[in-house]
């Protein structure tokens, strides 16, 4: 089915797992010549792909001192820049499109090469709280500027839609569908929602295993290794008696969300998806888990703060990205010499991503994406489970902003989330809701005692792993 037509010229930059992924769905859903399609990117990685479909492929890499060199020639009013590239700031390249008044969408706010780990940067300035905003900071209040969707792919993005999809399910039948973000946190408040975990469990495995020195992942291991060696961040929510031992506050922005003085790929917390039952997840930061707790805030009259839910990544990685990080840690995060992004190899697994919401009054509901290697394979080329449920949320977002071209720079809690769950949901397999009476209090101190919360299960201090 086609959503869109597009008359302007398309430019993606960066053609790594997520942008071969997108482009075969480009193609199929937005109709637009696909001369006016141009890939630039840092790698010859892809152009094989980019010739299949014949689409100029031009190997160049962004820097700072580039930008306007490169890009001005590409864009003018109207056009589209879909950034799926690591290490070109988002925030640089969002500035650009904005004054040249071109569309834009990514998947990630990224900071120029070196900025998630530049020791002469506070842990606050190098977190996704800072780079979140950095970004909205651009926001200049002016109406009808172009469109900028910011972290539009499964999480960020997808997920900020699951939850909203979550919320009404919970609600039940007859409930209204709020209709603006005021509505939608006085109903998370109503249902007593006080926990949401990005609950992913992706059990994808290849022919072969991870070989000593090997990072392995199923998507951008720049990316992974990127954002896990930033401190680890939460939303921090109203119902939290006290502050973690290692936790602090930002001292500018919005509020929302807190970090803690360790990086996210050594902080663990226990979490909960329906095929995988109770596992240990990584406490990655992530923009969404910023961005749905500040959505999530409901204020009184004087703009005090009176609810706001807890909100972050609970991610287990595909097996062998799990020993890659255990490896990479041993190393003091210096990166080992091979990487290996798990695409032809796989042999089997699922890409269980969905939205965990808990401490209402039916415990813990989950709602998400079932997707098999196979049933990725079956639905669409160069991708395989965790791109899709990425790919179909970047398409989702491009179709939205052909749509609604003069939205300025927003973010995926703002968008109209049945439009984007319509596009996305053939590609997203199994969508299923399903209750728990799981918590994070479940078969703790059997063997040894524990500084537990027995009067509140959803306390941060219960589901992190020490
Ligand atoms: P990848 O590592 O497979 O590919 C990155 C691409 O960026 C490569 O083509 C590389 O050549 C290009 N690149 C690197 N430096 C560049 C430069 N200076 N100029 C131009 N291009 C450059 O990554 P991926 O898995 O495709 O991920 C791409 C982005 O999407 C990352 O920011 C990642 O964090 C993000 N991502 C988001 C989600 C989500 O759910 N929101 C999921 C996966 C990936």
């Amino acid at each position: 089915m086609i959503h869109a037509s597009f008359s302007g010229r398309l430019v993606m930059l960066g053609f790594g797992s997520i942008g071969q992924g997108v482009l075969p769905l480009i193609l199929r859903h937005i109709a637009m010549p696909r001369e006016r399609i141009t890939i630039i990117t840092a790698e010859p990685r892809g152009a094989e792909v980019a010739a299949e479909y014949g689409i100029r492929f031009v190997q160049q890499a962004v820097t700072r001192e580039n930008l306007r060199v490169v890009l001005l020639p590409e864009l003018a009013p109207g056009d589209f820049l879909l950034n799926l590239s690591v290490d070109v700031s988002s925030v640089a390249l969002i500035a650009l499109v904005q004054e040249i008044g071109a569309l834009y969408l990514d998947t990630c706010i990224e900071p120029w090469p070196g900025g998630y780990t530049d020791p002469t940067l506070t842990p606050s300035q190098r977190s996704n709280y800072g780079l979140r905003e950095s970004a909205l900071a651009l926001r200049d209040g002016v109406a009808g500027r172009p469109t900028a969707v910011l972290t539009h792919g499964a999480n960020p993005g997808l997920v900020s839609h699951l939850v909203k999809q979550a919320l009404l399910n919970l609600a039940g039948t007859g409930v209204a569908v709020p209709a603006g973000r005021e509505g939608w946190a006085a109903l998370a408040q109503q249902l007593g929602v006080k926990v949401i975990h990005i609950a992913e469990r992706d059990t994808q495995v290849a022919s072969h295993p991870k070989q000593v020195g090997e990072f392995v992942n199923t998507w951008s291991i720049d990316g992974f290794v990127g954002e896990g060696c930033q401190p680890a961040e939460l939303g921090w929510g109203t119902h939290e008696k006290a502050l973690p031992p290692d936790g602090h506050r930002h001292a500018f922005g919005c509020d929302a969300a807190i970090w803690l003085a360790r990086p996210g790929a050594s902080t663990r917390v226990r979490s909960w998806t329906p095929l995988e039952g109770p596992f240990h997840g990584f406490l990655i930061t992530h923009n969404e888990a910023i961005s749905l707790a500040d959505y999530y805030t409901v204020r009184d009259a004087a703009g005090a703060v009176t609810y706001r839910p807890t909100a972050h990544y609970a991610y287990h990685p595909c097996d062998d990205a799990v020993l890659s990080v255990h490896e990479i840690a041993g190393k003091n995060w210096h990166m080992q010499p091979a990487k290996r992004l798990m695409m032809e190899e796989i042999t089997g697994g699922t890409d269980e991503l969905g939205v965990l919401l808990m401490g209402h009054a039916k415990g813990a509901y989950w709602f998400g994406s079932r997707l098999s290697i196979e049933q990725a394979r079956a639905l669409a080329p160069h991708n395989n489970a965790t791109s899709l449920q990425v790919t179909a949320a970047v398409l989702a977002g491009l179709v939205w902003a052909m749509e609604n071209p003069r939205a300025g720079i927003i973010e995926a809690d703002e968008i109209d989330h049945a439009r984007c769950m319509d596009i996305m949901r053939p590609y997203l397999g199994e969508v299923v809701g399903e209750f728990s009476d799981w918590t994070p209090l479940q078969d703790r101190e059997v063997l040894f005692s524990e500084a537990l919360d027995r009067e509140d299960p959803w306390q941060f201090q219960n589901f992190r792993v020490v």
